[in-house]
């Protein structure tokens, strides 16, 4: 490591008994040993401080898991070194919001009124893709059929193909 750019990077840099400490605004962010006349840094400190947070970047950590959880996690010691800063949590977190947001669900067709294979075909259309398949194809398409939910999906390479393929699908159906 270079002591030179640590001071451009406003750190403050201690070398004393084969030991140097890195501050960065009055915290230790990382401690170094020296050996064969260079200093190698000790990476401990720096997973110690990490292990320290708030109950709210915990729960962002895991992947957002309830609150509660993390709590008990705390209390049992389930997960080495979990050590909590502050049991502050945010009054709405936004990712939990968004993830645990859900659609109404699709209205019921009325169902009952297909009866046999190929009556209704629901299809879809995805792409175009950012970077072509290896087959060229830009776009994809499903063909479902709503009686016995055979489904085929069909590559393409223009979205005008679909009405071919759609043909395609009937003759095997
Ligand atoms: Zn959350």
């Amino acid at each position: 490591m270079s002591v030179g750019m640590m001071k451009e990077r406003v750190a403050e840099v201690s070398l004393k008994g084969g030991k140097t400490i890195i501050k960065m605004r009055d915290k230790i962010s990382a401690c170094g040993t020296r050996k064969s006349g260079l200093y190698h840094l000790d990476m401990a400190p720096l997973s110690d401080i990490a292990a320290v947070a708030s109950l709210q970047l915990w729960h962002e950590r895991l992947g957002h898991v309830n609150v509660a959880g993390v709590k008990r996690m705390i209390k049992n010691k389930d997960i080495y070194g979990l050590k909590c800063s502050s049991m502050a949590v945010k009054d709405v977190c936004e990712p939990c919001v968004y993830g645990k947001a859900s659609m109404t669900p699709m209205p019921f067709s009325g169902g009952g009124r297909v009866i046999k294979r190929l009556q209704l075909v629901h299809s879809d259309l995805g792409g175009p893709l950012s970077e072509p398949s290896r087959g060229g194809a830009l776009y994809s398409g499903t063909f479902t059929d709503d009686f016995s939910r055979w489904t085929d999906v069909v590559f393409l390479q223009k979205k005008s193909d679909m009405l071919s393929e759609y043909k395609n699908c009937l003759t095997k159906a």
